[in-house]
């Protein structure tokens, strides 16, 4: 069976084919800027070197026709026909309380994917754009949406409410939803294989490390609890947003420099987090340097992003009762041993130890904890693509 991921974004378009008897990536690729003038198709097939072909893109539609021109390519495709994509599995950012779960694209799971623009208003319509496009140009191949929040929805009503008037739960669905959820449950089912395969009885603590970052608490494998909350804004510093602040700050700033409601969201989601507080930059990777220049800034932005992630872990470490395993994923979680470490030396008051060497390691699974270490330290690399594909072959085997 061969199945395709899609996610797409307002102006991008990034795929991956997988043939799932192996689950192996057979070709991936980008397309970027479209709608834009200058948009291109990155295409890589496994083994191969990468192409790039210029094209133009006003919609959706030309980027998927160009994404199935490149997979039958006689030069760098590698199936001969499109009738051999047995289905499409679509990332989709919100599914707020109506999705627990994947599921196969209806004219009625479309519906709900609209009802949810107002929660996922960057996303959800280029999420949707992505899937109608592929009922265009591939008629007849079934199409997977797989949510973002889906994995979230086991946490009890004491973790997503938030105490504001009932009313606005009822009227505007505000409450907690989280995201990352596909990452989130590939990491889970990893770890609880890691601890011994049995998901009852676990608790884990996952943490999604990125340009968006979240953490998630995991009991039996399924979540009570997560950073994340009404949309991705909420949490911990991240590149480009604030995650946690007083939400009496808002108001505050908004009198103060006489910014628009839209005009404080954009500062709070994009001018943000490290960059805000360093001023320099929203990867992870300059701020380091910066640091290490002596960079006071970049210094204390990085102690506040460590500092807010350990009492995250703390704080579900009591609402799980304990814990088995911390994992780490993404970007920063993966690539980033210094990060592991600082984090991991806060959790010293539990148990924790890690042994550096291990730690050292990087690009596969890996658990970095001593063997005294009453708690573990997973290092798992993230895999939400194949998380989607697997998804959508499981929906199509029913
Ligand atoms: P993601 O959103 O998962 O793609 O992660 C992107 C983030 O990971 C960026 O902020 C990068 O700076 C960060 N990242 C990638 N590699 C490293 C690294 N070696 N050290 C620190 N951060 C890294």
């Amino acid at each position: 069976m061969k199945i395709l991921v899609i996610n797409c974004g307002s102006s991008s378009l990034k795929y991956q084919l997988f043939n799932m008897d192996t689950n192996e990536v057979m070709a991936k690729g980008l397309c970027e800027r479209i709608g834009i003038e200058g948009s291109n198709l990155q295409h890589t097939a496994a083994g191969k070197d990468k192409v790039v072909i210029e094209a133009a893109m006003p919609t959706h539609d030309e980027a998927i026709k160009l994404v199935m021109d490149a997979l039958v390519s006689p030069e760098y495709g590698v199936i001969k026909s499109v009738d051999e994509i047995d289905g499409v599995g679509h990332r989709v950012l919100h599914g707020s309380k109506y999705f627990s779960a994947s599921c196969i694209v209806t004219d009625e799971v479309k519906d709900v994917v609209r009802k949810c623009f107002d929660l996922g208003p960057l996303h959800n319509p280029a999420n949707l754009m992505g899937i109608e496009a592929c009922e265009r140009i591939m008629p007849g191949t079934p199409n997977v949406a797989v949510f973002d929040t889906a994995f979230h929805q086991t946490m009890p009503p004491k973790a997503y409410m938030y105490a504001l008037p009932y009313e606005f739960y009822e009227k505007y669905d505000v409450r907690r939803y989280g995201f990352h959820g596909t990452s989130h449950r590939y990491v889970t089912q990893r770890a609880v294989a890691m601890l011994g395969g049995k998901a009852e009885g676990t608790k884990i603590i996952t943490c999604h490390l990125g340009n968006g970052s979240s953490i998630a608490a995991v009991k039996d494998g399924k979540v009570i609890d997560t950073s994340m909350g009404l949309t991705p804004l909420a949490g911990f510093e991240m590149g480009t947003r604030c995650g946690d602040i007083d939400p009496a700050i808002v108001p505050y700033i908004m009198k103060k420099e006489g910014y628009t409601p839209d005009e404080m969201d954009t500062v709070m989601n994009k001018k943000s987090g490290i960059l805000g507080v360093t001023g320099r930059s929203s990867d992870f990777r300059d701020v380091e340097e910066g640091m290490n220049q002596g960079d006071e800034r970049c210094k204390l932005a990085l102690d506040m992003f460590r500092y807010q992630i350990a009492k995250y872990i703390g704080s579900y470490y009591v609402a799980l009762g304990g814990c088995d395993a911390v994992v780490f994923t993404a970007g920063i979680g993966e690539n980033n041993s210094g990060h592991r470490a600082a984090i991991c030396e806060y959790l010293k008051c539990f148990g924790m130890e890690i042994d550096p060497e291990k730690n050292a390691q990087r690009g596969k699974e890996i658990d970095f904890a001593t063997e005294n270490s009453k708690i573990r330290a997973f290092l798992i690399p993230t895999n939400e693509e194949l998380m989607i594909a697997q998804d959508t072959k499981e929906l199509l085997d029913k």
